[in-house]
């Protein structure tokens, strides 16, 4: 797609555990050009933001001219928002401290902005996903563990210190499993893909350690195990979903991740348990519903970033209403 001379964009790069996404953006929407590259973490964070600068750099080369209103960067971790230095990552460990942001801009020169990957997805499913229509949402990622995105007023919410939104350590069972945080009965203990295949190992479904798929594949065949497992992740996200239709009475909760297949084992459980324990969820038109940009929310998410901040870019946003 050609870009006008006098056009704004924007890139979003997604920085994975294993690889490295970036992708060129116009306001309304439309990709200008989408590269994937894998990210040597050898070398430490020096060598993860040479080759992001070098890829950015590729893309606005092919892309040649208009405007590039900034570079926004999913990252997956706790990020001070102030400082932009990375507090802490369990699949970066080698970033903690490390001052991203400004090293990052100092090679491009351009408006850099970070954001929790999560956060970020959130975003993307508002900017372009299931939640085109609406200016609140919650989204719940449900992967090794749980992430989670709040947009409140079509922007992140943050908290003090960028650190709202962390869905999956809300606790759903007060004695339950307990979790790396240190709390116990962590709603990704009860509803995460690693939890659906722990809780299969515990009921016995199978000897050696299934995965969430092949836990799925049981319930599809019947094994009535299996699919209460499933009914299990159901009661917990129910439970951590009506607290969250009571606290925001926003419009939209998603759900995305590996274990959305299972949507039909799950989700009658998960209504059950929200009706029950929602009044709000009860007496209005909320939706529970499955998020569609799948792992390309948080890419999308991170190039709306830089354009939510442009005076250009934002009068060519549509509104959602
Ligand atoms: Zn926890």
């Amino acid at each position: 797609m050609m870009l006008s001379a006098m056009g704004v964009y924007s890139i979003g790069v997604d920085l994975g555990g294993t690889n490295l996404r970036v992708a060129a953006m116009t306001p309304d929407g439309q990709i200008l050009e989408k590269l994937s590259s894998s990210t040597c973490y050898e070398h430490g964070p020096e060598g993860v933001v040479h080759d992001m600068v070098k890829v950015v750099r590729q893309v606005t080369e092919d892309i040649g001219r208009g405007e590039l209103a900034g570079v926004g960067i999913g990252f997956p971790g706790f990020i001070d928002m102030e400082s932009g230095v990375i507090v802490g990552s369990a699949n970066l460990p080698g970033f903690t401290g490390f001052p991203i942001r400004d090293t990052i801009q100092e090679h491009l020169g351009t408006t850099i902005i970070l954001e929790n990957d999560a956060n970020a997805a959130a975003l993307g499913e508002k900017w372009l996903g299931a939640g085109k229509d609406v200016d609140d949402l919650v989204l719940i990622t449900l992967g090794t563990g749980i992430g989670g995105g709040i947009v409140s007023g079509g922007k992140i919410l943050r908290g003090f210190r960028g650190m709202a939104g962390e869905i999956g350590h809300m606790t759903v069972f007060p004695d339950g499993n307990p979790c790396g945080c240190g709390n116990c009965g962590c709603l990704e203990k009860h509803a995460s893909a690693s939890a659906i295949a722990a809780m299969a190992g515990m009921m016995g479904i199978a000897t050696q350690r299934f995965s969430a798929r092949e836990v799925y594949d049981l319930a599809l065949a019947g094994n009535p195990r299996a699919k209460l497992v499933f009914e299990s992740v159901g009661r917990a996200l129910g439970i951590a979903i009506a607290n969250l239709v009571s606290l925001f009475n926003f419009p939209l909760y998603l759900l995305s991740g590996g274990p959305l297949p299972a949507w039909d084992f799950f989700a009658p459980s998960m209504f059950t348990e929200i009706k029950k324990r929602s009044f709000t969820f009860d007496s209005t038109s909320t939706r529970v519903e499955k998020a569609v940009l799948g792992s390309d929310a948080g890419l999308y998410g991170a190039a709306y970033l830089p354009l939510q901040q442009h005076p250009l870019a934002s009068v060519a946003i549509p509104s959602p209403r």
